[in-house]
């Protein structure tokens, strides 16, 4: 048996394994590295993306702002989704300027042309007093119940705290409102108003699941906050025990990102996207009938407005409300829902909205159709020859209206 001072054999090929200096020598010489003096003007440059490899706890305490955040160890799998553009210029940082030169290696071996490494890292840029910030972050509680959308390129942190600081309004707390609150609850949308001035009621727990039969007589808003609140405690619930009219509507849906409207009567839509022009408010549309939903997105000005779409309202009898009409109790789920993800898209700035277009639902043909939905160049509200908007009370008949009130007679 060989002793402990003879080995038995050399070890072979040491000549080929590459100490870590040597491996760092070879990166750096394969890659360009950069001074702060001169990648610091380019901060302004929105082209521009500072890449972050340090581990979570580093980049806890202060990052370079506005840096995309991806550690060094989740390099490979995740930049080509986090930055798609490989001719993107990339400023790639660590604390030092040594993951970062391997990091900068990686991402030309994965084609990325335009890569530099910062030299001395974060810690030197600091010390020479450059500019720098306290990134917010989620806690280890939102990490863990928003991780599926953590997984998600489009979503991640940043949307999520996007969502997180996002002010939705929702107009109605019944078919189409419980499932759109119940998942913008969930997916972490920081506030959610809600307006709605009924109380619970038996019949509405066909398809109104934000409420039980424990909070039948309670205020839908009341028992809403509760159910929403109960889901997710990062959101906080605005409650607006009114009926929307034009004397509250203006103050009631300023500050807020988004609507998605609920409402089941043609004088509150025209009233809705009236104001909704006015404070340019994207509305998220939804409506329900026996066996067919609609959903759309209006965005003011950028796309057709409600009058684009429905210039007058039909005839009162040939538009029951939903108080009258009936409707698959599954069915607001459905769109409901749709208008969810409309929301988040539209929040979160990703995909293709139904802006222009129009998704029509049929549950007995169980079928989906779009229409294009064109603006209007002499529409009422957002034509070019508009008159300034007036906001203004319409009848509770379901009669058409246009911007000059029409008088309403009260027998
Ligand atoms: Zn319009």
């Amino acid at each position: 048996m060989p002793s402990r001072a003879e080995p038995a054999r050399e070890p072979e090929g040491r000549d080929v394994v590459a100490s870590a200096r040597e491996l760092l020598t070879q990166a750096k010489s394969a890659i360009r590295e950069a001074q702060a003096d001169e990648v610091q003007p380019r901060l302004d440059d929105a082209d521009v993306v500072w890449l972050d490899v340090r581990e979570p706890d580093e980049y806890e305490q202060g990052a370079i702002p506005g840096a995309l955040h991806l550690p060094r160890g989740q390099l490979e799998f995740q930049v080509e989704g986090r930055i798609p553009d490989k001719a993107r210029p990339v400023v790639v940082y660590c604390a030092a300027g040594v993951r970062s030169a391997f990091a900068a290696k990686t991402m030309t071996d994965l084609g990325y042309t335009d890569v530099v490494s910062l030299i001395g890292g974060f810690n030197r840029w600091k010390d020479e007093g450059r500019p720098w910030k306290t990134p917010r972050t989620l806690t280890p509680e939102q990490r863990n119940r928003y991780q599926r959308h953590l997984l998600v390129n489009e979503v991640g942190e940043e949307g999520q705290l996007k969502l997180l600081d996002s002010r939705v309004l929702l107009l109605g707390a019944g078919g189409l409102g419980s499932p759109a609150a119940l998942y913008l609850a969930a997916a972490g949308v920081g506030t959610i108003g809600i307006i709605d001035m009924d109380v619970v009621d038996a019949s509405n727990l066909q398809r109104q699941i934000l409420h039980s039969m424990d909070r039948i007589g309670e205020r839908k808003v009341d028992s809403a906050k509760k159910t929403l609140t109960g889901l997710n405690p990062d959101v906080d619930v605005v409650t607006y025990d009114v009926r929307l009219g034009a004397d509250n509507i203006l103050d009631i849906i300023d500050g807020y990102d988004l609507i998605v409207d609920g409402t089941d009567n043609f004088p509150t839509r025209y009233l809705v996207n009236d104001a909704s022009l006015l404070k340019r408010i994207p509305v998220v549309h939804g409506s329900i009938f026996r066996f067919e939903g609609q959903a759309t997105v209006f965005d003011p000005y950028n796309g057709p407005c409600y009058r684009c779409m429905i210039p007058e309202p039909p005839p009162a009898e040939l538009a029951p409300s939903c108080a009258e009409a009936g409707v698959l109790g599954v069915l607001p789920g459905i769109i409901g829902s749709i208008q969810a993800v409309e929301a988040i898209k539209m929040l979160l700035g990703i995909g293709d909205p139904l802006v222009g277009r129009l998704l029509a639902y049929d549950a007995l043909e169980e079928s989906f159709r779009t229409f294009k939905v064109r603006r209007d160049p002499e529409c009422p509200a957002c034509g070019e020859h508009a008159a300034p908007i007036v906001i203004a009370e319409y009848d509770d008949l379901c009669m058409p209206h246009a911007l000059a009130p029409t008088v309403a007679t009260s027998d």
